[in-house]
């Protein structure tokens, strides 16, 4: 179609006897030596808005096929470069994934560790996977092993190590990673796994939230009522925009691997043991990897979370309103360490 659109506008060209036909034209890229078209090919690895936008050059030719999967190329492949879809799982984009990994991509090791262990079963080469990302200091990959070593993950419960979760998270909540921040923040608060230190947790919280707010995309400094204040006529003091009640902090954006986890399981692409469940909070992904593995929240027990971060952070974005209703919760207190009140009513709502 288009060829023949061409033919049509433009005919006085093709008349033309002295205009060298575009076939004859030699390839200005065959003209490139190797070393600039691997320098051009490395940019476009790390600024790919997806993975097709990277492949289909790959596609082109043979010699952008095998520029293209020159380790300097794939070590710069960036994470939407990396950011595979279940649907579009195959042998080919697991290799795609291994040669990055052996090229030195952290972002590829952390992704296919994660699809490893948690997606295809196999625990002991997607820890040491991630491993691999977290000895580079990969924020996410440090705070995914804290998450396994918390919840003793793809081993019994009596292997949980709260203080390798710690130390872990501690690392990745100092390079900024923000489920971190919060992680630690609730660990330090309940003493789970460290010292018991209320005035610092709070201060991570706080420090979370501000962190997921300057992040958040630029909104409006307006305050809303949250839904709940109408029904129970509670009021907040302290700094609003750190608090939950108050301003509007849009949905964190999902990481394409806990994207890929999330899709791959509810997508049918890959099949959930029967009684094992996936984190509640929806961007997280995490499936279970042994029965009652995830903590519930103690007030209603319909959800469960793989992390006191995500817990925390579906409290605030959605479950805080399915859950029963405040002024039940705020009243009942059975003594039992209640989870859902705990952290939620510690961690994002009290006086800051
Ligand atoms: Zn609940
Ligand atoms: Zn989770």
């Amino acid at each position: 179609m288009f060829l023949r659109k061409k033919l049509k506008t433009s005919p006085k060209v093709a008349a033309k006897p002295d205009k060298p036909d575009l076939a004859e034209k030699p390839d200005l890229l065959d003209g490139l030596p190797d070393d600039l078209v691997v320098y051009i090919l490395s940019k476009l690895s790390s600024s790919a808005s997806c993975p097709s936008d990277f492949i289909n050059v790959l596609l082109t030719c043979k010699r952008l096929n095998h520029l293209g999967l020159h380790p300097l190329v794939l070590s710069k492949a960036g994470t939407n470069t990396l950011a595979i879809r279940a649907k579009n799982w195959s042998e080919s984009a697991h290799r795609f994934l291994k040669l990055c990994v052996n090229a030195g991509n952290t972002d590829s090791a952390y992704a296919l560790g994660m699809i490893r262990f948690y997606c295809l079963q196999n625990q002991g080469s997607g820890t040491s996977l991630m491993a691999k990302a977290a000895i580079k200091s990969h924020a996410p990959a440090l705070y995914s092993l804290s998450v396994i070593q918390f919840n003793g993950s793809g081993a019994s419960r009596n292997e949980k190590d709260l203080r390798a979760g710690v130390a872990l998270c501690a690392r990745a909540a100092f390079l900024g990673h923000i489920d971190a921040v919060r992680e630690l923040g609730h660990c330090l608060q309940d003493g789970y796994g460290v010292r018991q230190n209320i005035v610092k947790g709070r201060r991570l919280l706080v420090e979370a939230n501000a962190r997921e707010f300057m992040q958040s995309s630029p909104l409006p400094l307006t305050r809303t009522p949250h839904p709940k204040r109408l029904h129970c006529g509670s009021t907040t003091s302290g700094c609003p925009l750190l608090s939950d009640f108050g301003y509007n902090v849009g949905e964190p954006e999902m990481h394409p691997v806990n994207r890929f986890l999330k899709e791959w399981f509810e997508s049918g692409k890959g099949e959930l043991t029967p009684g094992l469940r996936l984190c509640s909070h929806r961007g997280c992904g995490r499936p279970e990897t042994r029965s009652h593995e995830f903590r519930r929240c103690s007030v209603c027990g319909t959800v469960n979370y793989c992390s006191r971060g995500c817990q925390a952070l579906d409290w605030k974005l959605r479950h805080k309103k399915e859950c029963v209703p405040m002024d039940r919760w705020i009243i009942e207190d059975d003594g039992d360490g209640v989870e859902g009140m705990e952290i939620v009513g510690a961690g994002n709502v009290g006086p800051v």
